[in-house]
């Protein structure tokens, strides 16, 4: 383990925390429920923006089903008594210098939780980035907002590409393609999925189920096939077909949002840090991780990027730090999977507590579970509102 940053005497103890999303906050109410109270601890938060996003809610903002008010809530409002907020990206981190830097700033820590989530990974494909659309955050889901409808309306037969044929892209396809239909636009959607099949990680008869609701929708999905090339408008797939003049969607794979990492830690393929039975990251006990950036072992495999596992994390994150502080022992994480709904806008697949979902009622439950997650009264309202009128068939 990593040894101590030097303290001069008096110093305060400094836990930092790097994200406020959902594993950031989990953290935070534990957290600033023992440091509020304790002089000789401060606690440091960082984000890059000053309000925290309700990220499943973004194929509803990028098809413009709900405003961009919905899912944000401003960070301010949710901090914890003598909680600083540094409204700054974090572009590098050093575990065994004890710092994170903001450009030419440092910030030494004593305790460090790592809850940045993670962001689009492009796995090298570099052609005309700035005209392809991905759907990581709250600001480029607006993105798609502002440019799908003129896109629409200025094309005789639209084409949607998307790459990548996991939940996030099955999402957006189904979305985009009901806004078309609502603006009496016809629109050829094409999946484009490197494996053999969708939906990948869930298990095969869900895949199939989801293939046929996607072939019912007229969508051409294409397996074990990529996009090799784009050249700003024009996309190729490796099948060597070529579709012409497309709005382009990436949604093939995330990575760690906070790349620039120095130290002996050990991280998957995707930049997800692994931690163990008390989320310490590998080799460094007084850094931890929850949330999209921490690689969770559940049995053989690792918990799937899910709002319940962060949340979870977060919260054991944090009681955990609360417990180094106090120089009391660790608790172990333990996960409860209580399902998943995918929303297919205007149906839904999923699983909650071992019993099936489809359709309106998965839908109205995903804006439901929205609405008990997010941190802002009028959003709670809002969702509350969306979920029973997709229930009733109404949204
Ligand atoms: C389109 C889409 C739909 C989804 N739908 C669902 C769903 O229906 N159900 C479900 O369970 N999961 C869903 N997920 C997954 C879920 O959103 C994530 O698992 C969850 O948001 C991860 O929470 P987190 O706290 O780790 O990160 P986040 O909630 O992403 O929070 C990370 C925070 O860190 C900040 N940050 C990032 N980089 C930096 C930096 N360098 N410096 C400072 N701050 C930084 C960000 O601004 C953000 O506030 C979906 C994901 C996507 C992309």
């Amino acid at each position: 383990m990593a040894s101590r940053r030097p303290r001069k005497a008096g110093e305060m103890k400094r836990i930092i925390i790097a994200g406020v999303g959902f594993a950031g906050i989990s953290a935070l109410k534990h957290l600033g429920e023992f440091t509020g109270t304790s002089p000789e601890f401060e606690v440091m938060v960082f984000d890059k923006n000053d309000y925290t996003t309700m990220i499943p809610s973004l194929p509803d903002v990028a098809a413009k089903r709900v405003g961009q008010n919905l899912p944000r809530a401003d960070i301010g409002g949710l901090l914890p008594r003598r909680v600083l907020f540094k409204n700054e990206e974090i572009t590098k981190i050093d575990f065994d210098a004890q710092s994170i830097s903001v450009g030419s700033n440092d910030y030494g820590y004593d305790y460090l939780l790592l809850s940045a989530g993670s962001i689009t990974n492009f796995f090298g494909f570099n052609q005309h980035l700035s005209s392809i659309f991905v759907l990581d955050s709250l600001t480029e889901a607006l993105k798609i907002k502002e440019a799908f409808g003129g896109y629409l309306s200025n094309r005789e037969s639209p084409t949607l590409i998307i790459s990548g044929a996991g939940f996030a892209g099955i999402e957006i396809a189904c979305f985009l393609n009901e806004y078309a239909k609502a603006n009496s636009k016809t629109i050829k959607v094409i999946l484009v999925e490197k494996t053999a099949r969708v939906l990948g990680n869930l298990p095969a008869a869900v895949g199939g189920y989801v293939k046929s609701l996607t072939s019912d929708l007229g969508f051409d999905v294409v397996v074990n096939s990529s996009v090799i090339s784009f050249n700003g408008t024009d996309v190729t797939l490796e099948t060597g077909e070529v579709f012409e003049d497309v709005f382009f969607v990436w949604t093939s794979g995330t990575k760690r949002a906070i790349e620039d990492i120095s130290g002996g830690f050990i991280s998957l393929p995707d930049g997800r840090m692994r931690v163990n039975e008390f989320l310490q990251v590998s080799g460094y006990e007084n850094v931890f991780a929850a949330g999209d950036c921490a690689a969770i072992k559940s049995g053989d495999a690792y918990l799937r990027k899910a709002v319940a596992f962060s949340v979870s994390s977060g919260a054991t994150a944090g009681k955990n730090i609360v417990r180094s502080l106090n120089n009391t022992p660790l608790k172990r994480f333990r996960p409860v999977d209580l399902g998943w709904v995918i929303p297919m806008y205007p149906s839904s697949i999923g699983k909650l507590l071992g019993v099936p979902v489809r359709g309106r009622l998965g839908l109205g439950l995903h804006y439901l579970t929205c609405g008990y997650r997010t941190h802002d009264l009028e959003s709670l309202r809002g969702y509350l509102a969306l979920g029973l009128r997709n229930m009733i068939g109404a949204g």
